[in-house]
């Protein structure tokens, strides 16, 4: 992979971190605001925040994915970048495109999620 590309691919990364950080934060706000207010009366507009923050705080999957992101990052530093990890071929630039921390190849991707 040229350099060019790898650091388009790496820009894509730390955007997608940044923004995934970004919400991380957001939503810790908001349950610091949601704490303080506790006893506030006005109980629907607290629950109806809290709905959104719990929404907002799905973030099991964002924390995954943002592990997703530091490894791929990992791996652009150490070289293996565009390697798929289980058969050792590259993975596509279009693959990538649509999911920049792609582990896998197309012909593995389907394999490892069968085993697990
Ligand atoms: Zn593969």
């Amino acid at each position: 992979m040229q350099a060019k590309e790898l650091e388009f691919f790496k820009e894509q990364l730390l955007n997608a971190k940044e923004h995934i950080l970004q919400n991380l934060i957001l939503a810790q706000k908001e349950l610091d605001q949601l704490q303080a207010q506790e006893n506030n009366d006005d109980m629907d507009f607290a629950s109806m925040r809290s709905d959104a923050m719990i929404e907002q705080l799905s973030s099991d999957q964002q924390s995954a994915e943002l592990k997703e992101i530091e490894h791929a990052l990992e791996r652009i530093r150490n070289g293996s970048y565009n390697i798929c990890e289980m058969c050792g071929e590259k993975i596509g630039i279009a693959r990538l495109k649509a999911k920049p921390y792609a582990n896998y190849c197309m012909t593995c991707r389907p394999l490892f999620e069968k085993s697990h």
